[in-house]
Order: structure tokens, then sequence, then C-alpha cells
């Protein structure tokens, strides 16, 4: 195949779909790869370095899409770049089609094969392609945390592990999935005192058994979470209830029983967030205090470490682009159980069932 890279062009999107060693392995199995001049500089990425590994830099995005039989994305693409797909280009990419219609039609009329990074799913239903970046985003959150607890930062002015002689800060993790074992592991390393609140017995019992009692492990009830948030320097929400939106755990009562300055940072905000007081920020514009509580509810946490997310991100995708270079969309789908989990639409047909139920489309 020939297996085409364009730049990123959302705002603020710094990854890029491959880095150059992934660049290399696709040559390697036969494919021609072409990437756009620049696409990997938000990332840290030199042209000169996919050069090395014997991609084509090419100077435009339409360029990019005239060449390739495959597109490799990170984020769906937008309005802009619709007019550059072909029909029957093939495009593997996250895509979040259930929340957007218009981009749903469009890959249904344009007859674009699809797969979607974040439904791609092992038999053991894990995410592959959504993991990482959820492990970046509870590493960071509590990295965030941390800054933000400082006094020019309007926080606490507390020390996540404090010093010999000084209490160390309370971290109170609700959901100890993916993002909040990461969350967990950061805030364990700096020497804070954290507890994790999971519905799940036997998450409860991995951690358990991970963290070799270093970690308070608390089954929720809404006395129990109020009693533990109300002394808490950090409050971490990383819930997931697949497909649907953030369960509200957390009242603006109970966040306003928190110490003022103490930070409360919400991960699971792109699904609504867990907290009544969140609102989703950004990174120019992180935070705002409500109940005096420090609010920390970047809906893309992993942006703000690019070059980090793209190493994690695209370690992950590259051996199903691999796949998906060698035997197309269709081959891929039907020799690769996780890709056909993936797979989104195949030919002007919608073949994802939650999709097709968010828009009341025929599946
Ligand atoms: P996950 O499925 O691995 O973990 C979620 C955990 O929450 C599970 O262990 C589950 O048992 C637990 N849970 C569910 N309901 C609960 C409840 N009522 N009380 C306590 N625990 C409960 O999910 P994940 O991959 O860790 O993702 C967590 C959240 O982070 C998701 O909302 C995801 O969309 C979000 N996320 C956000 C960003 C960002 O940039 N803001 C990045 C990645 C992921």
């Amino acid at each position: 195949s020939v297996v085409g890279v364009p730049a990123e062009i959302k705002d603020n999107e710094n990854r890029v779909a491959l880095q150059p060693d992934g660049a290399a392995e696709l040559v390697h199995a036969g494919h021609e790869v072409v990437v756009q001049a620049g696409a990997g500089l938000g990332s840290r990425f030199a042209d000169e370095e996919f050069v090395a590994a014997g991609a084509t830099v090419v100077a435009s995005a339409d360029e990019v899409f005239e060449r390739a039989d495959l597109i490799l994305k990170v984020k769906e693409p937008v309005a802009a770049e619709y007019h550059r797909f072909r029909e029957g280009q093939q495009l593997f990419t996250y895509l979040h089609l259930a929340a957007d219609r218009p981009l749903t039609e469009f890959l249904l009329e344009r007859k674009i094969d699809a797969i979607a990074y974040e439904t791609v799913q092992t038999p053991d239903r894990r995410l592959p392609l959504l993991t990482p970046m959820s492990e970046v985003a509870g590493r960071m959150a509590v990295q965030a945390a941390a800054h933000h607890l400082e006094s020019p930062r309007g926080g606490s002015g507390v020390l996540l592990g404090g010093v010999p002689g000084t209490p160390a800060a309370k971290v109170t993790i609700i959901g100890g999935g993916v993002a909040g074992t990461e969350a967990a592991k950061i805030a364990v390393g700096m020497r804070a005192i954290v507890r994790v609140f999971d519905t799940n017995p036997s998450r409860l019992a991995y951690l358990s058994d991970v963290f070799e009692g270093r970690l308070d492990l608390v089954v929720p009830n809404k006395a129990r979470l109020a009693s533990y948030i109300a002394d808490s320097d950090v409050l971490i929400g990383a819930v997931l209830v697949p497909g649907a939106k953030a369960p509200k755990l957390v009242s603006r009562e109970t966040i306003a029983t928190m110490r003022p300055g103490s930070v409360a940072v919400d991960i699971a905000i792109d699904q609504g967030g867990c907290f009544e007081t969140s609102r989703a920020t950004t990174h120019s514009d992180p935070t705002y205090v409500e109940e005096g509580v420090v609010h920390y509810c970047v809906a893309n946490i992993p942006g703000a470490v690019a070059r980090t997310s793209t190493l994690a991100l695209t370690s992950a995708t590259l051996p199903y682009a691999v796949a998906v270079a060698k035997d197309g969309v269709r081959g891929a789908a039907r020799s690769s159980a996780p890709l056909a989990a993936g797979l989104t639409t195949l030919a002007g047909a919608l073949t994802n069932e939650p999709v097709a139920a968010a828009h009341g489309l025929a599946f």
C-alpha cells in the first residue's frame, strides 16, 4: 500500500499518527510511506527523520491524500479535510462518530473504509488504542495537581509528598481503571497518601496486589466518599461507564468541604465529568476556582505532552497499521478480531452498532 500521514489540523493537536521508526517498519514491509512536511514537528520529529526512515516527505496535505491508499491520522477528519478524500480510500484514526453526524454521513457517502482506534478491541475486552491515552492522562493528572497546589498558582501551598516532619498530601482517586491506576502510581511515587475508590471488587483486589498495601482501597458509597473527600488535598475523577456519560459522583456541597486551594482534577470531563462543579477547560486556560477549590478539567490532557503521547499512541497503533497496510481495511478486519471490532464504515455501509444506534441509522 501507499500509506499517507497528513499533519493534524485540529486546534492545538500536536500529535502525529506515525513516528519515524514506524515509517521504517512500514517501508521494511514493502509499503510506500508519504508524510506531509512538518507533520511531526509538534511532537519534535523532523522531516529529515522521516526521510532517513525511507518515507517520502511531500509539501502539502493534498499530495498526501492524492498518493495514499491508506490515510493514518490521530484525530477524526474535520470539514476542511473532507474534500481531500477520494472514493474507496481507507482511513485508520480516532473517529468518535457517535458524536459526529456530518462525518458519519460523509464517510458513508464517499465510501471510505474506516477503522476507528477507539473501538479496536482485543478478545479480553481491552481497548488497546485507547489505553495509552488514559495512561498519559492518569499520570499527567497528578503532575497537574502537584503544580496547581503551589501557592503562586493559587493552590493551598502543599507539597504532595511533604518532607520529613510534615504531613503528606492526601490524594483521593475515584475510579481505579487505567487512568486511575496510573494516577495512583505517580501519587504514591511522590509519597502522597493515596486512596482509590472503585465499584468493581476485582479491580480493588488487583490494585491491592499491585500496590502491596501502599494504597487505601475503598468501595464507594455516598457518605464514605464525602468523608474522604473532605480531608483530601487532591481529588481525581477517573471513572468510566463504557458508552455512557460519566455519572456525577461528587456534589457541589462535597467539593465545598475541601480545604481552600485544594485541587480537583476531573479526567472524566471528556465524558461530561464526574463532579457537579466540573466544566471542560483547555491547555491555554486549564483551571478555574469553584467553592474555593482549583478545578483542572482539560478535555485532552495528553495534548500537553505531545511527544510522549505520540510515542505511546504510535507504539500501540503500529502493529495494527502494519496489518491494515498489508491486507487493506477489509482484509485486515477479516483476519484480525480486534480490527474487526474497530471496523466502522465499509463501502458505504455502517458496520458499528453503537454508532448506528446513536444516529438512528441502519446497521
Ligand atoms: P477504565 O474503564 O479503565 O476505568 C474506569 C474505572 O471506573 C473502572 O475501574 C470502573 O470500575 C470504575 N467505576 C465506574 N463507575 C464507578 C463509580 N461509580 N465509582 C467508582 N468507580 C467507578 O477507564 P479509563 O481508561 O481509566 O478512563 C477513565 C476516564 O478518563 C474516562 O472517562 C476517559 O474517557 C477519560 N480520559 C480522559 C482523558 C482526558 O484527556 N481528559 C484522556 C484519556 C481518558
